[in-house]
């Protein structure tokens, strides 16, 4: 009889432990053949915006070629379908990369009971991380609430070699067609990166050729093309972070490159322990905070969501995630803090218009990185944080280039001039709009409501 295997956030098929496992258990039952299956899930593709709607089509399309057309897609509830395919093909077993977040792993045990009822096993080989969540403790077992303790315990715990291609190869083997796959949403302007594991492992190459040598360096410089660019490839699983490590030395660019991977993980680590932090403040004091609401503060939303909030730097990231589906850290950094502490709203709101339109938009990176920034979050006392827009752009964009490439407005405006259109007498003359708020006064009420919900540690800025 044959195997299943269901991909989901794993959609390769070269270090792969599930795959291998499958393609194992096919050989060693003497039929060898591995149905590779996907479930189009309501719950995961309905709240998912455009962008990630077409990446995963297009990721889809690339494993269906990658494994000779068979690859069946089916639409509905996996605790449904999965079972259903499994009776039909007479697999006796579904095997699977296992997942951690809060939907995921709650399917995954509905999917196995429903299995279970017709005397069918579901197997978790691997996962979508180096480390799989809930592995890396203190000594006294319990989980770590800070990264940089994790990050050292990640490191001594370490993570398996790569997995080889399974030996002998499965043959992949379809019954009957799937469900038709939905059309691809209109994206109108926005321009996707080419999608699947020959895209990711050739982005992964040219990255290592070009761009890691200078990573420790220029990491931050929205400017330049400075960063790996992977985000997509690792959220879909294109290709596992386990391959990215195994490649790395010990270079300053491939040892800040490795601790970037190991905030992925820890982020993973923190939800997995504490599931309810992705819609909620990890720091209960939180609740407490007074917000903007009304109109006035679904207008500023409105404005911060179209780039037009009049500070450059945070516009030009606004609109880069428009007309890409990403945006620079340094970026998402700035413009979160400009959302929750210049125009007080609460970090959810902005949180879900980043998953909105992110293609590398990832539950567990996203609502901790804007924690992080909120300082709701797991680090330690870091909520006084407040990103200047200005000086922030001048440093990490120091010729306005950044700027001008998004924001068109402000294209004839030299050099850093771009970021301080105030100061030039033709800064409006393009449209641009004047300041929604005024940094140096939002940043004072910030720090008064921060101090009511948290008392008055030492303040930073940045
Ligand atoms: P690189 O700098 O090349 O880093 C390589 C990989 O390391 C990334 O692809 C990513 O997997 C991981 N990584 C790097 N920095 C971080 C980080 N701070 N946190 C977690 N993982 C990291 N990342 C997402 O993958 N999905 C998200 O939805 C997401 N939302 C974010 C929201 C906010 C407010 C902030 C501040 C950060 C968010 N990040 C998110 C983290 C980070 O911005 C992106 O991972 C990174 O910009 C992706 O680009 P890259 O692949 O070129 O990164």
């Amino acid at each position: 009889m044959p195997t299943l295997l269901w991909f989901r956030r794993d959609l390769r098929v070269h270090d792969h432990p599930a795959l291998l496992e499958a393609a194992r258990e096919a050989a060693a039952d003497g039929d060898g053949r591995v149905l590779p299956l996907f479930v189009l899930d309501p719950a995961v593709w309905d709240p998912a915006g455009p962008v990630r709607r077409a990446y995963l089509l297009r990721s889809l399309a690339a494993l269906r070629a990658d494994l000779g057309g068979t690859l069946l897609v089916r639409a509905g509830d996996p605790s449904a379908v999965v079972p259903a395919v499994a009776a039909d093909s007479g697999a006796g077993s579904v095997h699977i990369s296992a997942d951690f977040g809060p939907y995921g792993s709650a399917r995954d045990l509905r999917v196995e009971a429903g299995l279970a009822g017709d005397g069918r096993r579901l197997v978790r080989t691997g996962s979508p991380y180096a480390v799989a969540p809930g592995r890396v403790t203190k000594d006294d077992g319990t989980a770590f609430r800070v990264y940089t303790p994790f990050f050292k315990a990640w490191l001594r715990h370490g993570w398996r070699a790569p997995a080889p291609d399974p030996d002998p190869a499965p043959t992949w083997w379809s019954p009957r067609d799937g469900d038709p796959l939905p059309d691809e949403p209109d994206l109108g302007d926005l321009v996707l990166p080419p999608a699947g594991e020959a895209a990711a492992y050739a982005r992964w190459d040219a990255f290592r050729a070009t761009g890691l040598a200078a990573y420790a360096d220029d990491r931050n410089r929205p400017d330049l093309p400075s960063t790996s660019a992977l985000g997509h490839h690792l959220k879909w699983g294109e290709i596992h972070p386990r391959t990215l490590l195994a490649e790395l030395g010990d270079t300053p660019g491939e040892e800040v490159f490795r601790k970037e991977l190991a905030w992925r993980e820890f982020y993973a680590d923190v939800l997995a322990q504490r599931p309810e932090s992705a819609r909620h403040s990890l720091d209960e004091r939180f609740v407490a905070m007074t917000w903007d609401a009304g109109t006035a503060a679904d207008e500023a939303l409105e404005a911060w969501a179209a780039g037009r909030t009049g500070y450059p730097f945070v516009d030009a990231g606004m609109r880069q995630l428009r007309a890409e589906g990403w945006m620079h850290n340094r970026l998402r950094m700035v413009v979160a803090s400009f959302l929750v502490k210049d125009l007080h709203l609460p970090w959810q709101r902005g949180a879900r218009h980043f998953l909105h339109w992110l293609r590398d938009g990832d539950l567990a990176s996203n609502s901790h990185g804007w924690q992080w920034t909120a300082g709701s979050g797991t680090d330690a006392a870091p909520y006084h944080r407040i990103f200047n827009p200005v000086t922030q752009g001048l440093r990490f964009d120091p010729d306005g280039d950044y700027v001008r490439r998004y924001v068109p407005e402000l294209r004839h405006l030299p050099g850093a001039a771009a970021h301080e259109p105030w100061d030039a007498a033709d800064g409006y003359a393009h449209g641009y709009p004047p300041r929604l708020v005024d940094h140096a006064v939002e940043r004072t009420v910030a720090l008064a409501r921060l101090d009511a919900v948290k008392g008055d540690p030492a303040r930073r800025t940045g």
